[in-house]
């Protein structure tokens, strides 16, 4: 049963109620609820209650889960035996080892945070996010940090940033008499795009083994054009494994809720229900492990990079966010009243500015290799924000902003507070699918994440630029005397002041990327450019001042990125030279060779053999082409300065080594176009996107 088995395999408040003692359930309770520290008497309470239940269900070890600056998780697993006299052992589990761990993780990248003599960081548990067991271990999430406090995860800062966006918008909320509300909390609901391949096949494909992603292919004659993939009939064996997936997921307690086929063939999608968003970023990892592991067992491989194949779409995370109270109104709900109406306005317009005066940082939190790949590619959104509003609401912004009634009336009394917003469609049918950041009635949806990267990055950036605008805010309505007047000029001002970053129109367009231009809108395309927003004064102050990165916390960040880019890029430039030379020279020098049997024999046959003579010419063209780009790729790659700084690195790499990646490609890709199929050393586009 669907609802027994939700959350089996999850310490989950309910098993809490149940097994804690009525005071240390509600104490555990307390310090959750309000963010506190946990007592070290309630802790091992906790933590002996929690081992018995994680023993019943075949639980072994315990593992403090936590989510280091290489986008994956880490676990270490520590059995709960201790040995008593006699050879036996008993089983064992403290508060202090529920609460707080030590990990030498001297091979984590930490960005210089922590210099490998000093290796040890410690991890410490966040109660807000219930612990878990996979498969014999159960799994406590955790922060990772460094002696000195330096966060050296992923999840520090996003809860940092929660703290910071809760902090200011509850002083905000405070303006409008809401005093009910103590905490706001940002609810995310993460969209996850993937695609299945046959496990067999790709065990074939170096490039997709050791990349994640195809570095030669001609894409296959049908590709997306048809419109038939998306939405479409799930195919038995997709549909076996997606029910596994969402069983596993839902013992989990992740509430896996939609499911199709997505826009690429081979290409499909999971959406849960949105959580608070430190639980949606664990369930989110968790999500990405399980696709890969459920895959497996149905001779099934999960690509989770940005864009495994070219010609058709590459995968993405749309991460719809809102902010809620803790007594469950979400802010950017219109609201049906007066007052409610002027509230969003705030929120909304708030929201707006923040993101028009950091589009540089949220451009930076959603760079990665493998998403350069996919931004800007007609995709997907483009290397530049904006933000989408849709017709109506961005007519009531314009009305508000020139004191005009919203049918274009000229009215007296336009004073935010006083009118209720007119109904605007909620219907998100025909809204654009083309906005790297839009709003869908009540809540933002951010395009941009690549497939493959932590939903925290990007959510640390939202949190913590939002809270900077409400800051602003706040303080400049609490110092008001006319609180209305205040509000309404600030609301004014917002529009004004940063409406060039609203864009209805179609981003995927030429049009757009020159009209951004004329709007002094940001462009970055590349992850070596896009970063430098982490070193950018004015986002060091902002973050900083947030106590969500410090300095050093967000150099760390930019330099981890920038090697990242770098490595990967190198990577997959080494196994484009092995790919080509051992595997397509060898195939297509074996076949221009027969070609060239072929033109010799029927030359001794008296026939012209013009068809076989220009197969061998194109053949021997493109050969000399591959074997000279692999030369130079070879050079470039040589050429990696040694020892330069993560930028200089990542920049040669785009600069350098880029370059003849795309050239051994190309040479390669004709020539797959004129081999034999027999011959063509591993399985093509056609086998790949469709043969399941
Ligand atoms: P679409 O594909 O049309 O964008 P989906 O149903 O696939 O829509 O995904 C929408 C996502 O937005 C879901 O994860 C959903 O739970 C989430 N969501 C809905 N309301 C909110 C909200 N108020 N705040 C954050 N996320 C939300
Ligand atoms: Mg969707």
């Amino acid at each position: 049963m669907l609802d027994e088995l939700f959350g089996v395999n999850v310490f989950n408040d309910y098993v809490m109620r149940e097994r804690l003692p009525k005071e240390t359930y509600r104490t555990l309770h307390k310090t959750i609820d309000d963010g506190r520290r946990l007592d070290a008497q309630v802790a091992s309470v906790v933590a002996n209650a929690m081992k018995e239940w994680a023993m019943e269900r075949g639980a072994t070890h315990y593992t403090h889960w936590f989510q280091p600056l290489n986008s994956v998780t880490a676990e270490k697993h520590d059995s709960f035996i201790t040995p008593i006299n006699g050879g036996k052992v008993i089983t064992e589990f403290s508060g202090k080892e529920l609460v707080r761990g030590e990990a030498d993780a001297s091979s984590l990248p930490s960005g210089g945070l922590r210099s490998t003599f000093e290796a040890r960081g410690y991890t410490a548990w966040d109660p807000t996010s219930y612990a878990f067991v996979k498969e014999n271990v159960l799994c406590i999430p955790t922060a990772y940090c460094s002696y000195s406090g330096e966060a050296l995860d992923k999840k520090t800062p996003l809860l940092r940033s929660m703290e910071a966006v809760s902090r200011e918008a509850v002083r905000v909320l405070k303006l409008f008499g809401r005093e009910d509300a103590t905490r706001v909390l940002p609810s995310v609901g993460p969209e996850q795009e993937y695609f299945l391949i046959d496990k067999q096949i790709y065990d074939r494909r170096s490039d997709l083994i050791f990349a994640g992603r195809t570095l030669f292919g001609v894409p296959a004659p049908k590709g997306q054009e048809m419109g038939d993939h998306f939405f479409g009939t799930i195919k038995p064996r997709v549909q076996a494994f997606m029910n596994e997936l969402n069983e596993e997921l839902w013992k989990l307690g992740i509430p896996a809720k939609t499911e199709h086929n997505e826009t690429a063939p081979a290409q499909h999608e999971m959406a849960p229900i949105y959580e608070t968003v430190n639980i949606a970023c664990d369930h989110n990892q968790l999500t990405m492990e399980m696709m890969k592991k459920v895959a497996g067992r149905h001779g099934l491989f999960c690509l989770l990079n940005e864009k495994p194949f070219a010609g058709v779409n590459g995968s993405g995370k749309h991460n719809n966010w809102s902010l809620t109270t803790n007594t469950g109104y979400n802010l950017l709900e219109p609201g049906d009243s007066p007052h409610e109406s002027a509230q969003f306005l705030l929120f909304l317009t708030s929201v707006i500015k923040a993101v028009d005066e950091n589009q540089d940082m949220l451009r930076a939190s959603v760079a990665s290799y493998g998403n350069d790949y996919r931004l800007g590619g007609f995709e997907a959104p483009p290397a530049i924000i904006s933000i989408f509003l849709g017709d109506e609401l961005t007519e009531i912004l314009e009305a508000i902003e020139s004191g005009k009634d919203y049918s274009g009336r000229e009215k007296k009394d336009m004073t935010i507070g006083v009118h209720m917003l007119p109904k605007f469609p909620k219907d998100t049918t025909d809204r654009n699918r083309t906005s790297p950041f839009a709003f869908t009635g009540n809540k933002f949806e951010f395009r941009s994440l690549g497939s493959s990267a932590s939903i925290a990055t990007a959510n640390v950036v939202l949190n913590t630029i939002v809270a900077e605008s409400l800051r602003e805010a706040a303080d400049e309505l609490e110092a008001a005397a006319d609180f209305r007047s205040a509000l309404h000029e600030l609301i004014v001002r917002n529009i004004r002041e940063h409406r060039r970053i609203i864009f209805n129109g179609n981003n995927y367009s030429k049009e757009w990327a020159d009209e951004a231009k004329r709007r002094g809108l940001v462009r970055l395309d590349s992850t070596a450019e896009a970063m430098e927003a982490y070193t950018a004064e004015k986002n060091v102050a902002l973050f900083e001042r947030h106590k969500v990165l410090s300095r050093n916390e967000m150099r760390s960040r930019k330099e981890i990125a920038l090697r990242a880019y770098a490595n990967m890029a190198a990577i997959e430039g080494k196994v484009m030279v092995r790919m080509a030379r051992r595997e397509i020279l060898p195939a297509v020098i074996e076949y221009a060779g027969e070609v060239a049997g072929s033109v010799n024999a029927q030359s001794r046959a008296g026939f012209e053999a013009g068809a076989e003579k220009r197969l061998l010419e194109g053949l021997r063209r493109e050969t000399e082409a591959l074997d000279d780009g692999i030369r130079a790729l070879e050079e470039a790659l040589d050429g990696r300065p040694e020892g330069a700084e993560a930028g200089e690195d990542a920049r040669y790499m785009q600069g350098k080594v880029m370059p003849e990646m795309r050239e051994v490609r190309r040479a390669a890709d004709e020539l797959e176009k004129m081999t034999e199929r027999r011959k063509w050393p591993f399985p093509t586009y056609d086998e790949m996107l469709f043969n399941i």
